[in-house]
């Protein structure tokens, strides 16, 4: 069956020093990026356990400034989540109650929860489909007197169109970047994270750029929200004891700032092999049964978080593959406005049309790093033979 990402997650893992059949192929496998790291890792988190230092330290400084180099911004503040990066972006904002936000209705949840968090009310708007990216026409003739954000979302690793978008928010409106699951991508002259405001980044372990655990950080090149934002992330205080701003516990671990500064190094690599992995796929399924292949915008470079293809009947494309040993997700079977959780928006079915079809159709395909060409080649051989058969 198809899984979502938690699942995939627990489930999928091949267990350690335990190898997976050979036929199988997991929806999710970080054995091959932590092989080689782990020993380290393992002997500095014993360096830390004996140190008892767990908050803050030169770890988080130094992922903070590496970070930020990776980026290109003047700032990054580690966070516990990437949801905290968005929330804390828009608590610095400063959003009165009917306040808007403008956000793509094809997103994974946390990027709504960050607006209503934060006080505000989600204006959603459809996502394009020649990069699953917010619409922005849609998203300019969304724009009143009362929205003060618009929140982009890179999803599945493509970035969405900066260029126009920042034209369209002009001087008034700020624009957040929810790039959780973008860490590296670029598009005309844009790298994800660097284009608005602020830049959220999730570091949850199935993303591009994973910990060992939950963490996430937000970039920028404004100093004043940069401090707003390392103030709020520990109780709104700036030294000891002087609540500044009401605040939050957010803070990147020192644990998870240590793993993430082993892996940074490799982001890049990981990404060529994510995009080495997506070339296979495009080339191999083109044309195949009734695939709609993941469009890619002009000038855009993506980092293929996700692999995400659509189908008539994902459900029954995911039990075939399923029975070939093959793991699948599903992102996102259920939009954020038809979800209970925000019900109360009160969108009907069929509100953002593209938003819909993709979630009726959409569905994941192995990638990681260390995916082999013959773990794909099982992929696309039990791909063509649910055309065939079916
Ligand atoms: C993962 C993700 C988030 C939230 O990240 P957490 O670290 O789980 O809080 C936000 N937006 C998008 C699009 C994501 O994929």
């Amino acid at each position: 069956m198809a899984r979502d990402y938690a699942e995939t997650v627990k489930g999928d893992l091949a267990p350690l020093g335990r190898a997976l059949p050979a036929d199988t192929v997991p929806f999710l496998d970080l054995s091959p990026s932590h092989e080689a790291l782990s020993p380290a890792i393992v002997e500095e988190i014993s360096d830390l356990v004996r140190s008892g230092r767990f908050i803050g330290g030169p770890q988080v400084a130094s992922f903070e400034a590496a970070f930020a180099a990776y980026c290109g911004t003047s700032h990054c503040v580690g966070l516990a989540s990437g949801l905290d990066a968005l929330r804390l972006a828009l608590v610095v904002v400063g959003l009165e109650p009917g306040d808007e936000v403008i956000v793509p209705a094809a997103t994974f949840v946390a990027t709504m929860e960050a607006v209503t968090q934060a006080g505000g009310r989600p204006v959603l708007v459809d996502v394009q489909e020649s990069d699953y990216c917010i619409d922005v026409d849609a998203a300019a003739s969304s724009v009143t007197p009362r929205t003060r954000a618009i929140m982009p979302v890179h999803l599945y690793g493509q970035m969405a169109d900066m260029r126009r978008l920042l034209a369209v928010a002009g001087q008034a409106v700020a624009v957040i970047e929810d790039a959780c699951q973008a860490h590296g991508a670029s598009r005309d002259d844009f790298r994800a994270g660097t284009g608005g405001l602020a830049g959220a980044f999730s570091f949850y372990p199935a993303k591009n750029l994973g910990a060992f655990g939950d963490a996430g950080a937000l970039v920028t090149d404004d100093l004043e929200l940069a401090e707003q934002v390392r103030a709020l992330r520990e109780h709104g205080q700036r030294a000891k004891y002087r609540h500044e701003w009401e605040g939050y516990t957010a803070r990147l671990d020192t644990i998870q700032a240590l793993v993430l500064l082993h892996k940074l190094p490799l982001l890049d690599a990981w990404n060529d092999a994510r995009r080495e992995a997506a070339r296979l796929y495009l080339e191999a399924l083109d044309g195949v049964g009734d695939l709609v292949l993941p469009p890619v915008a002009p000038g855009s470079t993506p980092v293929w978080h996700l692999f995400v293809v659509r189908t008539k009947d994902p459900a029954a494309m995911a039990e075939h593959l399923d029975r070939r040993g093959v793991s699948t997700g599903r992102h996102y079977p259920e939009p954020p406005h038809r979800s209970r959780a925000y019900a109360w928006l009160g969108h009907v079915e069929g509100s953002f049309p593209v938003t819909e079809r993709l979630s009726a159709e959409a569905i994941s395909l192995p990638i990681f790093p260390g995916i082999t060409e013959s773990q794909i080649a099982g992929v696309v051989d039990a791909i063509e033979d649910y055309f065939r058969d079916g």
